[in-house]
C-alpha cells in the first residue's frame, strides 16, 4: 500500500509539474510589482493632472516611475515617455520620423530579424513611398556591419536595429551600428524590449536616438510600454489629445501599470546580478540536449557576450517542433516555436529564415527562454521529457500520412474530422468533406461537442498546429486522436483527385459551447 502511495506521489510530482520556459513571450508579474500595483489601484486613483492632494500624490508617483525606468537605462527622466506597449513605441517612432524626413530623405535601413511591430510598420511605410532596405545577418543573427556601412547613405534618415532578438537571443553591437549611422547623419531606433533586465543597457553610451521597452518582459504588467527619445531628436506624437507625457503621448496615464513598470525597473539590478545563474542553467540545458540528440543545432550564439543569458534556440533534426511542443505542453512545460505573436500560424519564423534555416529546419526548432525562477530540477525535468519523446518512449498521437487519407476514412462514420485551420487558410482552400470547423485558438470552447467514442482526425494547413491541438485533446481525455501529417497542403498535393471531387462538401461550422 505504502509503495503504491509513493509511486502515485512520484507520478504526480513527475507529471503534474508546471515549468515555464517562455519568458521571452512574457513573464509572471513579480510579488514586488504586484504589491505596488495593488496599492496604486486601491489608494492612488487620483488623476495626475488634478491639482488637489490625491492628484498631486499620483503626479509624484508618476515622476518616480519615470525616474525608475530612466535609472535602469541610464538616461534622464525627461527622456522617458510611457506608452501602451512597445508596439506603440515602435510605431510612434517609425511613423513620426518618416513624416519628419520624407520625401526630403527617403530611406530607412533595418534588419530582417526585427519584431513584427517593426517589420509590419516598415511594410506600411513602404506603401507610403519610403524605401526600406534590410541589412543581412550571419548564421547567428549578427548584423553584418560591413554591409550596413554600404547600405546607409545620405538618403538614409533612420537606422532601426533591435538590441537583442526575441527568438535567438543574439545581441547586436549597437555602438558600432550608431557610429556607422552617424557618418551619414541618420538617426537610430533600437528595440530594447528583450534586452531590459537581461543585459546592461546604457542608451547614452550607445548614442541612440530612440528606444522602445515593454514592462511585461521583466516581471511587470502587460499593456504598458515606454519610449526613450533623446533630447532634441525629432518626434511628432502618434496620439493627439491632452498634455500628458510632456505632450508627446496623450491619454490619461494608466497609473497602476506605470507604477508596476517603475517597480519592475527597480529590480533590474537584481535581475542582472542573477543573470550568471540563468546563463549557467542554459549551459546545463545545452549540454543535456546535446547528449540526448548529438546532431541538434544551436541557433543562438554560443559566446556569452553575444547572446541573452536566458535564450536558447535549438533545431532538432527530424523532430517536428509541433509534436514536441504538444508533448511538452501535455507534461506542463511551456516553450515556444517562434515568437508568441506567430502562434496559430503555420509559417516558419522570419527570424529563423533570416539566419539561414530552411523551412523544414525552422519547423524543427524550439525556443527555450529561462527566467529568474527557473531551477536546475526544472531543466532536468524538461530534458527527461524531451529524451523520452525523442527516443520514442512516449507518443500519444497517431499520425496519418496524406496518401493514406482516402474515401474510406473521409466517409467513415466512426471518424470525426476536426478542422483547426486559421481563417485565412479557410478562405483560400476548401476543407475536407464532412469536417467540423472550430476556432483553433479557442479549442477549449468546443470540447463538449467533440465525440469521445470516435476517432478524431485533426488537420490544419501544414500539420503543426493540429499536432499541438491533438496533444491538448489528449490531455482532456480524448482517447483516439489522429493528426494529418503535412496537413491539408500535403493532402491537396498528394490526392488532388479527391480534393477536386469532395473538398468543401458537408462542412459544419461549430459554435462555441455555451458557458453555464
Ligand atoms: N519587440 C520585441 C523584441 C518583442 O519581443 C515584443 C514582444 O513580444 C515587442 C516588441 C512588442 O511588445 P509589446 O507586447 O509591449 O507590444
Amino acid at each position: 500500500m505504502e509503495i503504491k502511495y509513493f509511486a502515485f506521489l512520484k507520478y504526480l510530482i513527475r507529471f503534474n509539474r508546471q515549468v515555464y520556459l517562455d519568458h521571452n513571450a512574457t513573464t509572471p508579474v513579480s510579488s514586488h510589482v504586484r504589491s505596488k500595483m495593488d496599492r496604486a489601484l486601491k489608494d492612488h486613483y487620483g488623476n495626475p493632472s488634478s491639482f488637489y492632494g490625491i492628484g498631486r500624490k499620483s503626479a509624484e508617483l508618476l515622476d518616480e516611475a519615470h525616474q525608475h525606468v530612466a535609472n535602469a537605462i541610464h538616461v534622464d527622466l525627461s527622456e522617458i515617455h510611457f506608452t501602451a506597449c512597445a508596439t506603440e513605441s515602435n510605431n510612434a517612432v517609425l511613423k513620426s520620423v518618416a513624416a519628419h524626413f520624407y520625401p526630403k530623405k527617403k530611406k530607412i535601413v533595418s534588419t530582417p530579424i526585427e519584431h513584427p511591430s517593426v517589420m509590419n510598420t516598415l511594410a506600411y511605410l513602404e506603401t507610403q513611398g519610403v524605401i526600406v532596405e534590410y541589412c543581412s545577418v550571419d548564421d547567428k543573427g549578427r548584423v553584418r556591419l560591413a554591409e550596413l556601412e554600404k547600405l546607409i547613405d545620405d538618403d538614409t534618415f533612420l537606422v532601426c536595429c533591435m538590441s537583442a532578438n526575441n527568438e535567438t537571443g543574439v545581441i547586436q553591437d549597437l555602438k558600432a551600428v550608431t557610429k556607422i549611422a552617424r557618418k551619414h547623419g541618420a538617426l537610430v531606433l533600437t528595440d530594447c524590449v528583450q534586452a531590459l533586465g537581461k543585459i546592461p543597457i546604457d542608451l547614452h553610451a550607445w548614442d541612440v536616438d530612440y528606444a522602445s521597452f515593454s514592462a511585461h518582459k521583466l516581471y511587470g504588467p502587460k499593456g504598458i510600454g515606454a519610449l526613450y527619445i533623446k533630447q532634441g531628436s525629432p518626434f511628432t506624437p502618434l496620439l493627439h489629445g491632452g498634455h500628458q507625457e510632456s505632450g508627446l503621448r496623450a491619454g490619461t496615464e494608466s497609473m497602476h501599470n506605470i507604477i508596476g513598470f517603475g517597480a519592475a525597473c527597480q529590480d533590474v539590478d537584481k535581475l542582472l546580478a542573477h543573470s550568471k545563474q540563468v546563463a549557467a542553467l542554459k549551459q546545463q540545458l545545452i549540454q543535456q540536449l546535446k547528449e540526448i540528440k548529438p546532431d541538434c543545432v544551436i541557433n543562438s550564439p554560443e559566446t556569452e557576450s553575444e547572446c541573452l543569458p536566458n535564450t536558447l534556440s535549438v533545431t532538432f533534426p527530424g523532430v517536428e517542433n509541433a509534436g514536441l511542443m504538444g508533448m511538452l505542453d501535455f507534461r506542463g512545460i511551456a516553450v515556444s516555436a517562434g515568437s508568441a505573436c506567430s502562434t496559430g500560424e503555420d509559417t516558419p519564423s522570419h527570424v529563423l529564415k533570416a539566419v539561414g534555416l530552411s523551412d523544414q529546419a525552422a519547423r524543427e526548432t524550439i525556443r527555450f527562454s529561462l527566467g529568474r525562477d527557473t531551477s536546475a530540477s526544472d531543466i532536468h525535468y524538461v530534458t527527461r521529457v524531451i529524451r523520452d519523446y525523442i527516443e520514442g518512449r512516449i507518443s500519444f498521437v497517431n499520425m496519418l500520412a496524406p496518401a493514406q487519407l482516402n474515401e474510406n476514412i473521409l466517409f467513415d462514420e466512426k471518424t470525426f474530422i476536426l478542422d483547426v485551420r486559421p481563417g485565412d487558410d479557410r478562405k483560400k482552400f476548401k476543407g475536407l468533406p464532412n469536417s467540423h470547423q472550430v476556432n483553433p485558438l479557442r479549442v477549449e470552447n468546443y470540447l463538449k461537442q467533440l465525440p469521445r467514442d470516435k476517432n478524431i482526425l485533426v488537420y490544419c494547413p501544414g500539420g503543426g498546429l493540429s499536432m499541438m491541438i491533438s496533444y491538448y485533446l489528449k490531455s482532456k481525455g480524448f482517447k483516439k486522436i489522429t493528426n494529418l501529417r503535412g496537413g491539408l497542403d500535403s493532402w491537396r498535393k498528394r490526392r488532388s483527385d479527391l480534393y477536386e471531387k469532395y473538398a468543401g462538401q458537408n462542412v459544419t461550422i461549430l459554435e462555441p459551447d455555451k458557458v453555464n
